[in-house]
């Protein structure tokens, strides 16, 4: 498509979504200078795009050094703390925006609707249950027959995939990352799930977290939707200021027997996830049928309350995407009699949203760095804790120690970069130890 015809964009770091980025502009047309501080990666680049470097529409080189007149863009992986690199002293001294790929779809998508393309866009962000929500929503629209695709924080980077036909639905995960290098997304439904403490070091502290996820409600024109839970203050607020067609939504809105009957949806943060998605399925005319449907045939994301095993009446389960204290908490929610193992790098000092549920704790196992720390806490406030350094030795001992009918949780309340290199790497060591079980 002509979409970036002619233009000349500086895409830095090429990761997953920066090698689509590429792609997809050489395929539009535009020139394209592109960098990575790996220089395997940019030997694999050059490998890859030989012909369009010989007619110098590919450049791989340091935008920091290079020649960069008649850049219209610098294209970010959100991975790149933007408010410590060098790059946003560049931008600013010579006028050129920062952006994201999300802001290159949402332009891609303006071109595509002035030709008559009507595609509405549904945009999730939130502290947590943005990824259940997505898939969720994706999940009802594919059930209802809609052509739809799901991307952004999630699945394949959006500019990867082929635009959908007139009438298909963008369902977009937005991280508060993703969010700050865009500008002109107008989601047609904007979502937002809770606003809890997280990722405050880059963001500034919880007002600039908070101001992130508000920017996507503020670039929304009026005639649009914004579907909101209202269960903490912050997203009141922001339902406050937004200038859409306003619904908001709480998790007791959904009824305990109701969800009984959602296999994969247990537990009531998913509660909330579920009557978020709900809400959008009505608002793009899907049928209560459709919906009640699809809300029980919905499969759930790996490493979110991920039931992996059962081994003499225990039951394993993998949690891992849960990263911070607010996840963790209706994790330990949904089970009686828990084997908890948690710790990695924490977010908070405390673990004060879980502990509503220190009664369901048999044993806590901590991990990682927070792993001294949080065993003192917890011995504290009265739960057996066992500090136990590894993921390995956390899971044995764990796994000795629980009874039948008792559930031995990952649902760390942490990240994970002091010993895995992201969550999923977590969850599947985590797997590969409670299979190893004799
Ligand atoms: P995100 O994409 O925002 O990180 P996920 O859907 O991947 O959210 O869920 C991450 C973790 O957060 C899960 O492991 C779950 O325990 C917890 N969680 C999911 N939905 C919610 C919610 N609505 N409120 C609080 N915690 C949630």
């Amino acid at each position: 498509s002509p979409v970036f015809s002619g233009q000349f964009y500086a895409v830095l770091g090429l990761a997953r979504s920066g090698m689509a980025t590429v792609a997809a502009l050489l395929a539009s047309d535009a020139k394209v200078m592109a960098w990575d501080n790996n220089p395997e990666t940019r030997d694999r680049l050059q490998q890859q795009y030989q012909e369009a470097i010989d007619k110098g529409r590919l450049v791989i080189a340091d935008p920091m050094i290079a020649d960069i007149f008649g850049i219209s863009a610098f294209v970010v992986s959100p991975g790149i703390p933007i408010n410590r690199h060098p790059i946003a002293a560049l931008a600013k001294e010579r006028g050129i925006p920062i952006i994201g790929d999300i802001e290159l779809f949402a332009q891609a998508h303006g071109f595509w609707e002035r030709h008559g393309r009507r595609c509405p866009v549904v945009g999730i962000t939130g502290t947590n249950g943005k990824s259940t929500t997505t898939a969720l929503i994706h999940h009802i629209l594919k059930e209802a027959g809609l052509p739809t695709l799901m991307g952004g924080n999630i699945g394949l980077p959006l500019l990867a995939a082929d635009p959908l036909p007139d009438g298909g639905v963008y369902v977009l995960e937005l991280s508060s990352y993703q969010i700050d290098l865009t500008f002109t997304l107008d989601c047609d439904i904007a979502v937002l799930t809770n606003i809890t403490p997280d990722h405050l070091d880059r963001h500034g502290g919880f007002e600039g977290y908070r101001k992130a996820k508000e920017r996507l409600f503020l670039l929304q024109s009026s005639p649009h939707y914004a579907v909101i839970a209202t269960d903490d203050i912050p997203s009141q607020v922001i339902a406050k200021q937004s200038a859409a067609h306003l619904v908001t939504v709480h998790a007791d809105n959904i009824s305990a027997e109701d969800q009984i009957n959602w296999p994969n949806l247990q537990g009531p943060h998913n509660a909330q996830n579920a009557v978020l998605a709900m809400a959008v399925a009505h608002i793009l005319g899907i049928s209560d049928d459709v919906i009640s449907k699809a809300l029980v045939s919905y499969a759930g994301l790996p490493h979110r309350m991920q039931k992996i095993g059962e081994r003499r009446g225990v039951l394993f389960i993998d949690d891992s995407k849960a990263t911070n204290a607010m996840a963790t908490a209706p994790a330990l929610a949904a089970f009686p009699a828990i084997h908890w193992i948690l710790g990695g790098v924490p977010k908070t000092a405390d673990l004060d949203p879980c502990k509503a549920f220190y009664n369901h704790i048999r044993q806590a196992y901590t991990i990682g760095q927070a792993g001294p720390d949080y065993a003192q806490l917890l011995r504290e406030a009265g739960v057996n804790v066992v500090e136990c350094g590894t993921l390995e030795k956390a899971v044995r001992l764990a796994a000795e120690e629980a009874q039948p009918d008792e559930v031995v949780m990952l649902t760390p309340a942490c990240a994970s970069f002091d010993q895995f290199s992201d969550y999923e790497a977590r969850g599947q060591a985590f797997r590969k130890i409670v299979e190893a079980l004799d």
